[in-house]
């Protein structure tokens, strides 16, 4: 068993978020991961906290508006009222995107219990980190979906906690994608600084995102957006982050942070343009983690979010975060066995469980293998482009 005061919060109740059969967004992700992480036993039963049922009237309420609850709640059922159907559009549950399902409500909710529990555990000091990988739902705002996410998870786990406890919330989002629903909810609100690294707006949903969007009112500042260009890959990402990352903290000693684990800007995502290896997803969190223990007494609880690629990506990448947290022998194991340049091989145990579920030729090695990834030719320009923006997004730090 894992230190005490370390937990994986998951609730069996997340896999009913599911949209269409086919749906980029998908809950097999959890089973991937767990599964993962069973066979290199680093994850066990005990290890594992169900969240506790909670007065969810009470919690929506402190990221969306009731109009949008209710709404919500109707097309949740299994005969929703014809003039809902007709507008589901108003409320942002387009056919294709995010289309309502029978259930979502339910769903939702059990994935907001598990972002309040994680945060709830970690500022009380019961429990030092939280890892949360149904979580992360970032793009879902007060009155609308989008983006595949109805609840905004994040955002009312941080109101929550901060309705009891006067704390500084640094949230970082590493997502593929603009983190801009949580950016929206704290843009005027001092106490909660939103950092977001993701694929340009330009090319990229949500489309926001820009290094000049730094916040309102007396929340000016606590805004911090580094937006990529396409075709970004790993040492470019892994600089542009460490650099504006600890500029970050450095200027705004958080008491807490709160990070988004999106592993959606892997080269092999369906979704995006970034250009990366899974070498970022173990590098992401070992920095925040040694940023949590350098300036918040090692309170961090960490989410899910993006991921696209379901096989190949996601369940690695998200194994990284739990290794760090819990800092486990087997990455330990992975490491060494990195600096010699050896390449560590997945479970046989679990290459051959789900590869009986999937065409796609499941990766071999916890890494990437050489050459499984094209070097991209315009590699300088991009580079010195994205070095330019960091400065911009941290200028004034
Ligand atoms: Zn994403
Ligand atoms: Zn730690």
């Amino acid at each position: 068993m894992t230190n005490p005061q370390i937990r994986f919060i998951h609730s069996k109740a997340a896999s009913s978020y599911q949209f269409e059969k086919d749906h980029p967004f998908h809950p097999i992700r959890y089973d991937l991961t767990i599964s993962l992480l069973e066979h290199v036993g680093a994850l066990s039963q005990t290890d594992i906290l169900e969240p506790p049922k909670y007065d969810m009237e009470d919690l929506l309420l402190l990221g969306h508006q009731e109009s949008y609850i209710e709404a919500i709640k109707l097309l949740s059922t299994t005969q929703p009222p014809v003039h809902l159907k007709e507008n589901a559009e108003l409320y942002g549950l387009q056919a294709d995107d995010t289309p309502y399902f029978a259930g979502m409500h339910e769903a939702a909710c059990s994935i907001v219990a598990g972002t309040v529990h994680a945060v709830e555990e970690v500022v009380q000091g019961r429990l030092q980190h939280a890892y949360h990988m149904a979580g992360g739902l970032h793009h879902a705002l007060p009155n609308r979906a989008a983006g595949f996410c109805i609840y905004n998870d994040a955002v009312i786990a941080i109101r929550a906690a901060q309705r009891q406890h006067q704390i500084r919330v640094l949230y970082i989002d590493t997502d593929v994608h603009h983190g801009d629903g949580v950016q929206l909810a704290f843009y005027a609100e001092p106490s909660v600084c939103t950092y977001s690294i993701h694929e340009t707006g330009k090319f990229l949903f949500p489309g926001t995102g820009y290094h000049y969007e730094r916040g309102i009112e007396q929340g000016y500042g606590t805004s911090i957006n580094v937006p990529l260009e396409p075709y970004t890959e790993d040492e470019s990402w892994l600089n542009s982050f460490e650099y504006t990352l600890r500029k970050t903290i450095q200027h705004y000693k958080p008491d807490l942070i709160v990070s988004q684990h999106g592993c959606d800007a892997h080269a092999y995502d369906p979704l995006s343009h970034l250009h990366c290896s899974i070498g970022i997803y173990e590098r992401i969190p070992q920095l925040i983690h040694e940023l949590a223990h350098s300036y918040c007494n090692g309170k961090w609880v960490a989410l899910g979010g993006g991921g696209y690629d379901l096989f190949r990506v996601v369940p690695r990448a998200w194994s990284y975060v739990w290794l760090e947290m819990a800092d486990h022998a087997f990455l330990h194991q992975l490491l060494e066995a990195k600096q010699k340049r050896n390449l560590t091989p997945l479970p046989k145990g679990w290459l051959q469980q789900w590869s009986t579920v999937t065409t796609q030729q499941l990766p071999l090695y916890w890494q990437d293998e050489a050459g499984s990834i094209q070097a991209i030719p315009r590699r300088e320009e991009i580079t010195a482009r994205n070095k330019h923006i960091a400065e911009l997004s941290v200028q004034d730090m």
